[in-house]
């Protein structure tokens, strides 16, 4: 799991990155609204709400906006909780500073519980490979592979039944979300540009005249 630690107190940061960190959690930090929104999108955000650069509530607002991962606010006392209350951030749940870090780990265990209720199909395992559709991550033997969005909407594609002819027509109208029948050479530049980064072509076979398959490598 991994998680977007969105604060720009270090004296705050630091042991709240190392306590998560020894739950087993990977823990990204950024210290400002702008690195948040540029960040790889996590399997939870804890955003803070006082950020040097931007509001807090803008962050959520926009993070919100492209993408429905949880989002833990961190509000200051008092008129600020009331604000987060009554404003529609979105958000999943809130701590108010000072927190204590138990009662933030089960705040953080409870959202994930139950923002991952209802999503049963959101990995994807063929081989050594492992698509998760939330984060949009892929792995291979464990290790992360940067994909394009295109890539990756192939790649999950192929993936979501291994071993079966997609025709190109299909994939072209599913990721490209194009009806064109015509000649399909950026499919083939995706496929080339995906065996490469999967370190072996056998993982996408060409079925000449049909379309592409999946074809699980160990
Ligand atoms: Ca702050």
């Amino acid at each position: 799991m991994n998680i977007l630690l969105v604060e720009d107190e270090d004296a705050i940061a630091a042991p709240l990155a190392e306590g998560l960190r020894r739950e087993g959690f990977a823990v990204e930090r950024v210290a400002t609204g702008s690195a948040a929104l540029a960040a790889r999108l996590p399997d939870l955000v804890l955003l803070d709400l006082r950020l040097p650069d931007m509001d807090g509530t803008e962050v959520c607002q926009r993070l919100r906006a492209r993408s429905d991962v949880p989002i833990i606010v961190v509000t200051a006392k008092g008129e600020e909780v009331d604000r987060v209350v009554g404003l529609e951030l979105g958000a999943d749940d809130y701590v108010v500073k000072p927190f204590g870090f138990r009662e933030l780990l089960a705040r953080i265990r409870a959202v994930l519980r139950r923002t991952q209720r209802g999503t049963p199909d959101a990995r994807l395992v063929a081989g050594s490979l492992e698509i998760d559709l939330r984060a949009r991550r892929v792995a291979l033997a464990g290790s992360e592979v940067e994909l394009t969005p295109k890539e990756f909407d192939l790649l999950a594609l192929l993936a979501s039944d291994p071993g079966a002819v997609v025709g190109r027509e299909h994939i072209l109208r599913e990721v490209w979300k194009t009806d064109w029948f015509g000649p399909t050479k950026t499919v083939d530049v995706h496929v080339a540009s995906l065996r490469k980064k999967l370190g072996d072509p056998r993982w996408i076979e060409t079925v000449r005249g049909v379309g592409l398959r999946l074809a699980p490598q160990s």
